[in-house]
Order: C-alpha cells, then sequence, then structure tokens
C-alpha cells in the first residue's frame, strides 16, 4: 500500500519519494511560499522546483517555517538552459543552493538536453555527487538518444528522467528503455496541466470510488510506477492532490486509463525546443 511518504529506491540506494508539489508558475513569492507551506504541514515530503522557476528561495524558507528538519524533505532542482556546459553548471548549482539556502540538493537535474551541451551539463552534475552536494544525479526531457549519448561518457546512469507524462501521453517506449536501465521517471505535468481534467472516462472511474479526476490521475501516475509532482497553489487542491491513498484503481481501470494515450503533448517536444 502506498502512503505520502512512500518512496522509490533509486539506483543508488537513495529513497526518493513517489508523490510530491511542483512549483512551476508560482511567481508570485507570496503565493509560493504558502503553498508550500500548505504542501508540507498536509504531509507532502517532497519539492519539485528549478533555477528557471525563480522560488528556490521560497522553497528554503518554506522548509525553514514549517519546523521540518532538512532531511526529512526531499528537493529537487534543475540547471536551466542557459546555464549550461561544465563550469557554467557548476556556478549554477551554488547560486541554487544559495537560493535554497541548505548545503545539499537531494536531486539535481539537466532541465533540458540543450544540443551539444548537455553532455557536458551531465559531466558537472556527477562531479556535483562526487562532491557529495546532491544525494541523486538526474536528467529531465530526455529522449533515448540523449540517454545513449550520455551513456558513452558517463561513469554513472542518472538516477532519474523527469519527462511529460499523463494519461494523453504515456511515453511507453521512454518509460520501458528508463526501466530497463534503471532510471526511476518522474512525471511531469502529470494532469496535463490541467487540461485532461475534463476526460469523461477518467471521470467515470474516479466517480467508482468517490475521488476526483485529478485524483483518479494522480493514482494511476502511482500505480504505474511513475513519481508524481502535480502543482496547485490551492489549499483545498493541494489537499486533494494528496488525498489518494485510501483507494486503489483494478487492473481493468488501469488499461482503459492506458488506452487514452493519443501521444498529445501539452509541452515542448525535447527535439524541437526553441533552445
Ligand atoms: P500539472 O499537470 O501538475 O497541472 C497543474 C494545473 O492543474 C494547476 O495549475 C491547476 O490549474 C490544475 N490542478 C491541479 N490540481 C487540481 C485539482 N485537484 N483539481 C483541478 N485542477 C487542478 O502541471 P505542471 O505544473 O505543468 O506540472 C507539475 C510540475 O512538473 C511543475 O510544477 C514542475 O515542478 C514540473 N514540470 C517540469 C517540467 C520540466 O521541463 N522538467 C516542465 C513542466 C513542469
Amino acid at each position: 500500500m502506498y502512503t505520502i511518504t512512500s518512496t522509490k529506491t533509486l539506483h543508488n540506494g537513495i529513497e526518493m519519494p513517489r508523490f510530491g508539489l511542483g512549483v512551476y508558475k508560482m511567481d508570485d513569492p507570496k503565493e509560493a511560499f504558502n503553498a508550500i507551506i500548505k504542501a508540507l504541514e498536509t504531509g507532502y515530503i517532497a519539492i519539485d522546483t528549478a533555477a528557471f522557476y525563480k522560488n528556490e528561495q521560497q522553497v528554503g524558507e518554506a522548509l525553514r517555517a514549517s519546523g521540518k528538519r532538512r532531511e526529512e524533505v526531499f528537493i529537487t532542482s534543475k540547471v536551466w538552459n542557459t546555464d549550461q556546459g561544465y563550469d557554467e553548471t557548476l556556478r549554477a548549482f551554488e547560486k541554487t543552493l544559495t537560493a535554497l539556502n541548505t548545503d545539499y540538493v537531494d536531486l539535481y537535474l539537466t532541465h533540458w538536453p540543450v544540443p551539444e551541451k548537455f553532455p557536458e551539463t551531465y559531466r558537472a552534475i556527477e562531479r556535483l555527487y562526487d562532491e557529495k552536494l546532491i544525494q541523486a544525479t538526474g536528467v529531465s526531457n530526455h529522449e533515448i538518444h540523449h540517454l545513449e549519448k550520455l551513456f558513452a561518457t558517463a561513469n554513472i546512469k542518472p538516477m532519474v528522467n523527469q519527462i511529460e507524462l499523463h494519461p494523453y501521453l504515456s511515453q511507453v517506449e521512454l518509460r520501458h528503455f528508463c526501466e530497463e536501465n534503471d532510471i526511476a521517471v518522474t512525471a511531469w505535468s502529470p494532469l496535463g496541466r490541467g487540461r485532461v481534467l475534463q476526460d469523461e472516462t477518467i471521470a467515470a472511474i474516479g466517480e467508482k470510488y468517490g475521488k476526483s479526476v485529478a485524483q483518479t490521475i494522480i493514482r494511476w501516475h502511482l500505480q504505474s510506477g511513475h513519481i508524481v509532482i502535480p502543482k496547485s497553489v490551492t489549499p483545498s487542491r493541494i489537499e486533494e492532490n494528496a488525498n489518494i491513498f485510501d483507494f486503489e484503481l483494478t487492473a481493468e481501470d488501469m488499461t482503459a486509463i492506458d488506452a487514452l494515450n493519443r501521444n498529445e503533448r501539452f509541452g515542448s517536444h525535447p527535439d524541437h525546443f526553441a533552445y
């Protein structure tokens, strides 16, 4: 049975929470701070931020204000595209540590595979890992060909690949490749940025359990083995999204949601991003 503190063991032995709060587009500092505090009070033990989100400072402040110990909360951050390259990544990481006001980051990711640069960026992330400034290495938005390129030079495979993943984009081939290579998958835009919430099939499945579409989708992610980081700044939704540990989808429910895939992206394709 999953709980809000259930973890997935990464290939280096680090336990990563399977459920957390995503904080993209929490641009207003007070709103971000309040949402993160609310999540920590609700029992969330993981926060997914990035230098690009410009709210690492609020993550650190909320963590301290919550009274939680640093090691009780798993923090992911990411190096932005304009900071990629070896030295640049090391410098960007320093800024992230300062903003978070902490002495380590649990998981640090290459945000997007910037052509020509992402292998060097990952090499810097490996150095941060060797220096014990991060607990786990990872990447985001890496397709199979990006991962294969990294494998050719990396000393240690990334532990996580964070990708766009929801019922309308189920990424079967990439997920399968990650599983074969012991790379955990985190689902970004797990609710399709809110755009999968009108789905009638999912609504009918959720109704059987007295659960909303959002809750049913988040539960589908968990039971599919994904790490899931839904975003909301609304206190009632922050609670709602965490209220998914008291029911279980059947194999038929899971198959029905799997069948909704239409390879539809709401974000950029990593190979066509305007780098
Ligand atoms: P999401 O799929 O989590 O959807 C968020 C939106 O859904 C919210 O803005 C809200 O409008 C709505 N919502 C949330 N809970 C709801 C509920 N219970 N009922 C009704 N509506 C609800 O979208 P996201 O923010 O794009 O993705 C989640 C996180 O993934 C981000 O915050 C960020 O941490 C991460 N992310 C990473 C990348 C990347 O490139 N690595 C890209 C995008 C997002």
